[in-house]
Order: C-alpha cells, then sequence, then structure tokens
C-alpha cells in the first residue's frame, strides 16, 4: 500500500471537569484540540513539548486507549475513529504501545513466558506450541535469552525491562507503535541501548513509530519528522534536520534554547521560556503561546495564527505563528 502509514486528522480529546464549590460548574479540558500530521511508512514521528502538553494523551487517542472527541485517525487506510468494538480489537494487533514504566505495565505475577503469551493468545497467534516459539523468538529480537522466560520482571534490570515492553509490544507483529517517554526512565548508557534497539527493530521490520519524549536530545536521535506541542495543539512540525537547524516557532526556539550548550556566545543569544504553561481548562484566547512568548504582538491575544507551510523542496514545515504568517503584514 502506498502512502501514509498513519494519518491523524484534527485529533481532539476533551475531558469534562467538575470545578466550583460543590463541582457545579462544568468545564472542558482540552488535552488535545485538533491535531493533524502524518507518519510515512518504516519513519519515527517525534512528538515533543512541556509536561501536561498533551502528548501522552495525543498517543493514546491515536490508538484509542483515550476515545477521542472528534477527528480522525487513519492507520493504512483504516479509519480507527470509526470501528466498532471488534473491529478496534481487530486492528489492535497492528498498533502497540510501549509505556515509560515497564515495571508498572507488567504484571509482577506472571513470568516473561505469561506476558509474552497473552497478546498472542489474544489475537489467535496459531497453537500453543506456535505461541511457545514465538515468545523464544521474542526474546530473540529483544537480545533476551531463552531462560528469560521463566523469570519474573522484577528480577530483571529497568533496561531488561523495557526490552520485555518492546518484546509485549512486537508479538503480533504490528505496523506502528507508540513509544511514551520509552526510555525515560532508563540511565544514559540504558537508554541508549534500547535507542539502538528499536531503531534495528525498525530497520529489520519496517516498523513506525510515535515517539512521545520531552527531551529533545533524545527526540533528535529517533526521529524523522519532529511534532511539537503546546497546551493541546501541535505549534510546528517538520523534518528533523530543519526543525533543530531552524525553529520557526518561538516556543520551539525557546525549548532547544533551554537544552545545556557549552558554547557561551549560544548562550548570549537564547530565549528564554518563563513561567507555566497555562491550564488547559482556561487557555489563553489567541495565540495560547502569547502569554510567554518572548516575541508576541498584540495581534497575538486576540487572533488565533493560521498553520503556515514554510517548507521547501517538497518537505513540509507547518508552523502556527502570526510571525510567519504574509497576510498579518509583519
Ligand atoms: Fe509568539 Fe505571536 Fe507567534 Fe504566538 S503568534 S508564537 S505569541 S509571535
Amino acid at each position: 500500500m502506498t502512502g501514509p502509514l498513519l494519518e491523524v486528522r484534527e485529533l481532539a480529546r476533551h475531558f469534562p471537569v467538575r470545578a466550583g464549590l460543590l463541582g457545579r460548574s462544568r468545564q472542558v479540558l482540552r488535552a488535545v484540540d485538533g491535531v493533524s500530521f502524518e507518519l510515512q511508512r518504516g519513519r519515527t514521528f517525534g512528538l515533543v513539548g512541556e509536561s501536561g502538553c498533551g502528548k501522552s494523551t495525543l498517543g493514546r487517542a491515536i490508538l484509542r486507549l483515550h476515545e477521542p472527541t472528534s477527528g480522525r485517525v487513519l492507520l493504512d487506510g483504516v479509519d480507527i475513529t470509526a470501528l466498532d468494538r471488534a473491529g478496534l480489537k481487530r486492528q489492535r494487533k497492528h498498533m502497540q504501545m510501549i509505556f515509560q514504566d515497564p515495571y508498572a505495565s507488567l504484571s509482577p505475577r506472571r513470568t516473561v513466558d505469561r506476558i509474552l503469551d497473552e497478546p498472542l493468545a489474544l489475537h489467535r497467534f496459531g497453537d500453543k506450541a506456535q505461541r511457545s516459539r514465538r515468545v523464544l523468538e521474542l526474546l530473540d529480537i529483544v537480545g533476551l535469552g531463552p531462560a528469560a522466560r521463566h523469570r519474573y520482571p522484577h528480577e530483571f534490570s529497568g533496561g531488561q525491562r523495557q526490552r520485555i515492553g518492546i518484546a509485549r509490544a512486537l508479538a503480533v507483529e504490528p505496523k506502528l507503535i507508540v513509544a511514551d517517554e520509552a526510555v525515560s526512565a532508563l540511565d544514559v548508557s540504558v537508554q541508549s541501548q534500547v535507542l539502538n534497539l528499536m531503531a534495528d527493530l525498525q530497520a529489520e521490520f519496517g516498523l513506525s513509530f510515535v515517539f512521545i519524549s520531552h527531551d529533545l536530545a533524545v527526540v533528535q536521535h529517533v526521529s524523522h519528522v519532529v511534532g511539537v506541542m503546546y497546551l493541546g495543539k501541535l505549534v510546528e512540525t517538520a523534518p528533523v534536520d530543519r526543525i533543530y537547524a531552524m525553529p520557526a516557532h518561538p516556543y520551539t526556539r525557546a525549548l532547544l534554547d533551554a537544552v545545556p550548550v557549552a558554547d557561551p556566545t549560544r548562550r548570549d543569544k537564547r530565549l528564554v521560556l518563563s513561567g507555566e504553561v497555562p491550564s488547559p481548562l482556561d487557555p489563553p484566547p489567541g495565540c495560547p503561546f502569547h502569554t510567554r512568548c518572548p516575541r508576541a504582538m498584540p495581534v497575538c491575544s486576540s487572533r488565533v495564527p493560521r498553520t503556515i507551510d514554510i517548507g521547501e523542496n517538497g518537505r513540509p514545515h507547518r508552523v502556527s505563528c502570526h510571525l510567519h504568517d504574509p497576510d498579518i503584514g509583519i
């Protein structure tokens, strides 16, 4: 099949929240608010942003672990958002998730054998003997020996547990894996081992990843395209080389400038990000970043910026900022 593997169209996930005295007033928390992007086969879309910007909710909404409020998700042309329960169950094997804390996501009372057999049995992968062979194959793929199958999660290190989490995600041969802060809890040396494993798996099996992380260095290392999220919206999306070399949105620029560098001349020109992310219960009007933006103009507090493509040579670079809108006349 040609075309992108994953198409996310105007996806939103809102949570109704009770507030006020006695919880009588109702508010809406717009955790994900109209997000669109595409992911090509065998590629990684890196999703970055500060804590609370909606990255994890977006990852879960793509897989329908959170039911989207509106918008569409197409995987290989199949509209995931339109599927009934049975249809969704059938599609689940094509889209899996790796979690931040492998210890919490692996049942402590089950051996690795049972943990890896579970998704195979759920998706009716062969008979018992075939599933047993598949478990050994998976352990081999993620670099754990056959003896690992008889052990429990607590008997492994953090990096090994994440390998088990990856093996479980791979069990039913998915096309897409959403990895949510998958290496954040690991030591730096173990992080690179797990990242290398994911890169090897991508090369070998043509896997596509949505890689969610607050760590811009890690995202740069693994991604082909990067999306920057702020208050539930994608504010900039571009190929990885381009977004790191020429960030167009002041928020992206500030995030990159917050990464420590040794060069003191670069430090002087940095954009400093001040204050906290505003509450998604009450986002600022106009551009949601205007309360923290060092480049904010009067128009920014009243008008929502359009998304403009400033890409070149057929490589899209989308940014939502008035600074790049020719109609604003700056
Ligand atoms: Fe800053 Fe205005 Fe651009 Fe928003 S639209 S990022 S406030 S310059």
